[in-house]
């Protein structure tokens, strides 16, 4: 078997760049390892009910009047319509520290702004200048790296609003601890504070089901359970892979959507990119009935918090960092059809290598998942109130749980922390997207896809 382009990984980049590539060139193929689409994003059936593997909320979201907004460019790219979606914005969501501090925002801009002026007086000024360095900064033009962190201390010179302001980009979009390039805080600044957060209307399988409609309408393949075990390569050049069962597929280009470093062990080369630590996160997933109140979240759609003197964004010594975290009450966006269940997901900073050591023990691992859920609560408890007695389902990932499903390495949801911005690892016909190349986020991993196949294959055709 032979075609033009050959995507590994079905999750959101590799959708959405197959989806791009079909609509000039329907031989697309596109080799999924996994039973379903989705990979970071996608969803699994429990308790008679389907669950989301990784949506809190869709970033970028912006009105239908900004051409030029990404959320309008990606649609038009993959010739979908904005009525396909049913888009629901958030309600509004809050960054809250050490209890006391608190900043709202919303998918109006003034909310936050009118709050910095409001508890943060005597800097409002700078971060109107701040501002200004936001929207005139280019994130895509290539540069060095540029710590955010100094960047903010240097403009804002508050490092309590520093921390806040960090805290959701991070939490969103960092795979660097405790520090961004100032061009991925430009992009994440822009994606959930200046844009906004909204969700669709069902669930994250209607939007999968979508973008496989679209695909399928132009005559693009897929093919699931089909992991890639290597890819066939003679210099820089590739000819195909082969699948775990022995089979050859050949074609021109690849493109891999699966990361750099695991995209290296198919082509059974070590990675030349410089190794950093990766991020793991546990999430667990509370199922309330509709009528479960939750008096400190009615009307709160995500709460990120941090509890500690220091706001600390990295690997944490022990299993799961509580000092800080993500609280996500999906059910609160504007004008959702009603639901018969509610929930509360909480996301915590976890250390992969010590979840690594209970690998082999599984009752120990067992504990440790219920130890960490039972923590998880209990900090979620202090903050949107007590919901324990209320509990109907609940469900805990690992960074082992996330390795195991979509073989990202160390289960770390944003990857390497070196990105390859351009897609380019150095071979003549095989490119990079997703996670790995630098945009993050179900937005951003789906520009990802569509800009890589732009750049690199569709000129060559
Ligand atoms: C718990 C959690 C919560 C999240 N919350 C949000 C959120 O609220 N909003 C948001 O915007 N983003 C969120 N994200 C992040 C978002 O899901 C990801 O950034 C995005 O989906 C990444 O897409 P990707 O295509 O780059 O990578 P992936 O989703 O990792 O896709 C790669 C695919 O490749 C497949 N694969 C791997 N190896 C092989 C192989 N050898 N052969 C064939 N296939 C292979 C994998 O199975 C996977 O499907 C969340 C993620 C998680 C895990």
């Amino acid at each position: 078997m032979h075609v033009p382009l050959l995507i590994i990984g079905g999750g959101l980049s590799g959708l959405a760049a197959a989806l791009r590539f079909a609509r000039f060139l329907p031989d697309v193929l596109l080799l999924e390892k996994h039973s379903r689409v989705g990979g970071l994003n996608s969803y699994y059936y429990r308790n008679n009910r389907l669950f989301e593997t990784g949506l809190h909320a869709i970033t970028n979201y912006a009105p239908a009047k900004t051409k030029n907004a990404p959320l309008n460019r990606l649609l038009r790219q993959l010739k979908i319509k904005r009525s396909e979606l049913d888009l629901h914005q958030q309600i509004q969501s809050e960054v809250r520290f050490l209890d006391r501090e608190s900043l709202l925002f919303s998918n109006d801009f003034a909310t936050l702004d009118k709050e910095i002026a409001t508890k943060f007086p005597a800097v409002h000024t700078s971060f109107q200048r701040l501002l200004q360095l936001i929207r005139e900064y280019d994130p895509f033009r290539p540069a060095p790296f540029v710590s955010a962190r100094k960047v903010l201390q240097e403009t804002l010179g508050d490092t309590l609003l520093v921390d806040m302001l960090l805290c959701p980009l991070m939490y969103y979009g960092s795979s660097l601890e405790n520090d961004m390039d100032l061009g991925q805080f430009v992009i994440m600044f822009q994606a959930i504070f200046l844009e906004g957060m909204f969700r669709p209307g069902g669930t994250i399988k209607d939007l999968l089901d979508l973008l496989l409609a679209h695909y399928h309408a132009h005559g693009g393949a897929i093919r699931t359970k089909t992991p890639v075990s290597r890819i066939i390569h003679s210099g820089q050049k590739v000819h195909g892979v082969e699948l775990t069962n022995g089979e050859e597929i050949s074609c021109d280009y690849i493109l891999s959507t699966i990361g750099s470093e695991e995209t290296f062990a198919l082509l059974d080369k070590p990675s030349p990119l410089e190794s950093l630590p990766r991020l793991g996160f546990v999430e667990t997933i509370f199922e309330l009935p509709p009528e479960a109140p939750l008096p400190g979240s009615e009307n709160r759609t995500i709460i990120f918090y941090n509890s500690a003197e220091t706001f600390s964004y990295q690997q944490p010594q022990q299993l799961v960092d509580f000092n800080s975290g993500v609280i996500c009450m999906p059910q609160n966006f504007q004008d959702l059809p009603p639901s018969p269940f509610k929930e509360v997901r909480t996301t915590h900073l976890a250390s992969y290598d010590n979840w690594y050591k209970l690998k082999e023990d599984q009752a120990s691992y067992k504990t440790a998942k219920e130890e960490t859920a039972l923590a998880s609560r209990r900090v979620a408890e202090k903050i949107v109130g007590n919901f324990a007695k209320n509990i109907v389902y609940r469900d805990t990932f690992t960074p082992l749980t996330i390795e195991r499903f979509t073989a990202k390495k160390k289960g770390a949801i944003y990857g390497n922390p070196v990105k390859v911005k351009d897609g380019d690892i150095g071979y003549d016909n095989l490119f990079l997207a997703g996670t790995d190349q630098g945009f993050l986020g179900i937005v951003g991993s789906m520009l990802s896809g569509v800009s890589i196949v732009n750049q690199h294959i569709l000129p060559r055709l």
